[in-house]
């Protein structure tokens, strides 16, 4: 029987192998670590669980093509049950604090009251996020197999959609928060993305959220991650972890198979990248296949950056009710990486009282990190020494500014792990520690690649990285559409 080789086990490569699996190809994934799920993961630490993806999982709200998907792979559905965020966020300065609620109308009130002089803005802000509800993921077939009257439908079902691109569409966060005038409203539109993320992706995100379709799966990322991976082996599927690819095997304009790190070759009839591309196109094979549009994205470090994160989880000592969902509080100036911060978000995972040992509690900070922090920590990794050293340091440096944040933890809080960026680029072989793809900035053209590679017949693509700025269910999409190529091409 012909074979699917599918390099890489997370969300895309996973989604790929159920899909094909289940339409009764023979697929086998290749995954580099002990575990399937890439991104989508969390480790334990000293009897603590560290959940490290889920924020929100677009598509936890019945009735969509997306939310179909994730049933469809195990990742929704047979009794999951889903934890309902309260609130996006919350953001405090100068001793006020606002909050993006689920409840848009609380929402509108805080803000209200808290600024009247911005009523306009407010409201307008408010109202669209009604509208962004309406977004959806298309993720029937591949954009570029996509006839004139699929898009018209899908302009159809998001012509709402369409106001919010006319009223936010030409604008970044920094200039959305510019058109309020309270200092905290300012500061919280910009403090929950990276920098130069596009204003209507902080509508779209709030709107999931308000909208009940972002919601977090209960048990977290890796056990999502785990559900698909149950699913494909339940299909059939062959998941080989400790399998890092060294390389794909070339004969003319036809992959032959893979040759793993530790010698072993496997033949195929098709091979599926569904890692990184810049790994894909430095390390798997030549640059010169790499898709237009990706070498467009990577060629062009200002218009489509990408961000990463420096994080730190703590275990605490007792259960704290005033700390709960993601709240950002200034701070003592801090380094980190290049940049001086001076605000930081604590994340608390209450929802999930499985995540730490009865009675205590877990939290988490991410510092957003940018490509010139990347760089900064891409230097000190080569002393392993003074890597660790520095990122101990910045860890308590950290917990001291919790404490001025938190008084009550005093004595009850301590760091349980510390990661970087290149902690990513270790796992999962990401380019320039990123977690997400490319951010589309507003002076950049929005790029979708398409999943061929051109002068290969049999080698296609799914990855987060062939639509900005991915995330879970770009993942889901681009593994999608692969199956959706190879089950109308056959074998
Ligand atoms: C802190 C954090 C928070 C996040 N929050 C959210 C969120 O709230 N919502 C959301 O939608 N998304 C979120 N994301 C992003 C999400 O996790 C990713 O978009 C998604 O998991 C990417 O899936 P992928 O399959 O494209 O890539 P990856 O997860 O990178 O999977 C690629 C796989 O390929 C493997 N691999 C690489 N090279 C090789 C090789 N040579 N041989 C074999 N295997 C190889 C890797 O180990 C990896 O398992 C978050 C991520 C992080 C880290």
């Amino acid at each position: 029987m012909k074979k699917i080789v599918i390099i890489g086990g997370g969300i895309a490569g996973l989604t790929a192998g159920v899909l094909l699996q289940k339409a009764g190809f023979q697929t086998e994934i290749f995954e580099k670590n002990a575990l399937p799920g890439g991104q989508c993961t969390g480790w334990k630490r000293e009897g603590y669980f560290i959940d490290n993806c889920i924020h929100w999982l677009t598509g936890t709200r019945p009735g969509s093509a997306l939310h179909d998907l994730w049933k469809e792979i195990g990742a929704l559905g047979d009794g999951v049950e889903v934890y309902e965020k309260e609130m996006f966020f919350s953001s405090k300065l100068n001793g006020e604090t606002l909050t993006f609620w689920r409840d848009k109308e609380r929402t509108r009130k805080e803000l209200l009251s808290l600024s009247p002089e911005d009523e306009k803005e407010i409201n307008k802000l408010i109202d669209y996020v009604s509208l962004a509800e309406t977004m959806t993921v298309p993720v029937e077939k591949p954009f570029d197999a996509m006839t004139p009257f699929d898009f018209i439908k899908l302009g159809m079902s998001m012509k709402e959609m369409g106001k919010v691109m006319k009223e936010y569409g030409n604008m970044d966060i920094k200039e959305l928060a510019m058109r309020f005038q309270h200092p905290l409203i300012r500061r919280a539109i910009t403090d929950y993305m990276p920098r130069g993320y596009q204003a209507y992706a902080f509508l779209v995100s709030y709107a999931t959220v308000t909208g009940g379709n972002g919601d977090i799966p209960k048990g977290g990322s890796l056990s999502m991650s785990l559900r698909i991976a149950g699913k494909y082996k339940e299909f059939g599927g062959v998941l080989h972890t400790n399998a890092d690819v060294e390389k794909i095997l070339l004969n003319g304009k036809r992959a032959e198979g893979i040759l793993l790190k530790d010698g072993i070759r496997v033949d195929a009839d098709y091979v599926v990248c569904a890692c990184d591309t810049n790994h894909t196109f430095h390390q798997l094979l030549p640059e010169t296949y790499m898709p237009k549009g990706l070498k467009e994205m990577y060629g062009d470090r200002e218009k489509y950056p990408v961000s990463s994160g420096f994080q730190i989880a703590y275990g605490v000592d007792g259960v704290f009710k005033e700390i709960t969902g993601t709240r950002v509080f200034s701070c003592e100036p801090l380094k980190v990486g290049s940049q001086k911060v001076q605000s930081m978000s604590i994340q608390s995972y209450d929802y999930e009282p499985g995540f730490a040992p009865e009675g205590k509690m877990i939290l988490q900070t991410n510092f957003s990190q940018t490509e010139e922090d990347y760089r900064y920590w891409k230097v000190l990794y080569s002393d392993k020494e003074a890597y660790q050293k520095q990122k101990n340091e910045i860890a308590q440096a950290a917990v001291e500014r919790v404490i001025m944040e938190y008084p009550f933890l005093t004595g009850k809080i301590r760091v349980l792990d510390v990661w970087s960026p290149m902690t990513y680029l270790r796992y999962c072989n990401s380019y320039k520690g990123a977690y997400m793809s490319f951010v589309t900035t507003k002076q950049a053209k929005s790029i979708t690649v398409p999943g061929k590679v051109k002068g290969l017949d049999n080698v296609l693509l799914a990855s987060q990285w062939l639509m900005g700025p991915g995330g879970l269910p770009t993942a889901a999409a681009m593994g999608k559409f692969v199956a959706w190529r190879i089950i109308r091409k056959g074998l």
